[in-house]
C-alpha cells in the first residue's frame, strides 16, 4: 500500500511542466476563440476534479477503489461461505489439519467480518492481513493450527494474549464457552469488544492490558494461546497454566526467525517443543 501511494506522489511531483508553459506561450499566438476553447476545457476539467472531492467519493487510491467496489459489488453471503469452505479445503485439510471440531471451527467463524471492510474480499486468501495500529490478523492456517495443538474440550478455559481483531478468540469460542483474550492496545481493546458481540460471540472475556502478567483472577487456564512473539516464556503465564495443560507460543526476536513453541506442564515440569518457524508481530510490553 504505502509503495503504491508514493509511486503516485511521485507521479505527481512529476507534472509536465514544460506543457504547462507551452500552453501560455500558444494562448498569446492563436488569439480569443482558442482562448475560450481552452478556458471552457479547464472548466470542464475543474468539474470534473471537484466532483471527485464529493464526500464518499474520496478514495485513496484508484488501485483501492476498484477493491472496494469489487468487494462490495460482488460479495454475498453465500460467496462468502464458498470461499470459506474453499479456505477449508485447500489451506487447512490439505496441508493436514484433522481435528474436525476444529475444521467446524473454522469454517464457522465469519472471517470476512474480523478484517477492515476495505479488505473484505481477500479475507479468505492464505496470508495475514493488517488490522490497523501496525497489527496483523494470522494467516487461516497458524489460526488452526494453533487451535489444533492445544486440544481443546468444551469444558476447557482457554487464556488468549493478542486478541487483534477477535478472529482467533471467535474460533476458541466455537470449541469451549471459556474464552478469556487480552489485548494491549486500548484502541483495538475497545473496537473487539464491540465486534465480537455483533458477530454473537459473546461469551468471550477481552480485558485491556499486558498478557505479560496474564489473566490471574480468571486462573489456572487448561490452554494458552500467545499471538505476538515474546522472546521468552513469560514466567506468570507459566504459572497459570493448569496442570496438564497446553500453551502454544511464537518465541523469538521481532527481527530474526522465531518458532512456534508448544509448552506443556506435566506433574509440574514444563516440557517445550518447537514446532516450526513462524512469523508474528512483537509482543509489546507496558511501559
Ligand atoms: N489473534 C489476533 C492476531 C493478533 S496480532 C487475531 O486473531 O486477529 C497480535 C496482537 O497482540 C496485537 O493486536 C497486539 O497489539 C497484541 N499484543 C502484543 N503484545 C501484547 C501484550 N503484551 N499483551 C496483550 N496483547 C499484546
Amino acid at each position: 500500500m504505502s509503495s503504491t501511494r508514493i509511486e503516485l506522489y511521485t507521479g505527481d511531483s512529476k507534472m509536465p511542466q514544460p506543457d504547462r508553459y507551452s500552453l501560455t506561450g500558444r494562448i498569446c499566438k492563436t488569439g480569443k476563440s482558442y482562448f475560450t476553447v481552452r478556458l471552457l476545457i479547464l472548466l470542464l476539467l475543474l468539474c470534473i476534479f471537484l466532483a471527485g472531492e464529493l464526500p464518499g467519493s474520496g478514495l485513496p487510491s484508484p488501485t483501492f477503489a476498484s477493491g472496494l467496489s469489487s468487494a462490495t459489488a460482488a460479495e454475498s453471503p453465500d460467496s462468502f461461505q464458498h470461499k470459506r469452505r474453499k479456505m477449508v479445503a485447500e489451506q487447512l485439510k490439505s496441508r493436514g489439519i484433522a481435528d474436525q471440531s476444529v475444521l467446524r471451527a473454522m469454517d464457522t467463524v465469519p472471517r470476512h467480518l474480523f478484517v477492515p471492510a476495505s479488505l473484505r474480499h481477500r479475507a479468505y486468501m492464505d496470508g495475514p492481513l493488517p488490522i490497523g495500529h501496525g497489527q496483523t490478523i494470522s494467516q487461516p492456517f497458524i489460526v488452526a493450527y494453533m487451535t489444533e495443538m492445544i486440544r481443546l474440550q468444551p469444558q476447557h478455559q482457554v487464556l488468549e494474549i493478542g486478541t487483534g481483531s477477535g478472529y482467533q478468540a471467535a474460533v476458541l469460542a466455537e470449541l469451549t464457552d471459556r474464552v478469556y483474550t487480552m489485548e494491549i492496545i486500548p484502541e483495538l481493546a475497545d473496537s473487539v469488544g464491540r465486534r465480537l458481540k455483533e458477530t454473537g460471540y459473546t461469551s468471550v472475556d477481552v480485558k485491556q492490558g499486558d498478557g505479560y502478567y496474564g489473566w490471574p483472577e480468571a486462573a489456572p487456564f487448561d490452554a494458552i494461546v500467545v499471538t505476538a512473539a515474546a522472546e521468552f516464556i513469560p514466567p506468570p503465564l507459566l504459572q497459570q497454566l493448569k496442570e496438564g495443560g497446553r500453551m502454544i507460543i511464537p518465541v523469538g526476536s521481532p527481527f530474526y526467525v522465531q518458532y512456534l513453541m508448544l509448552v506443556e506442564k506435566k506433574q509440574g515440569k514444563i516440557t517445550t517443543r518447537s514446532l516450526m518457524p513462524v512469523r508474528f508481530v512483537p509482543f509489546r510490553r507496558s511501559q
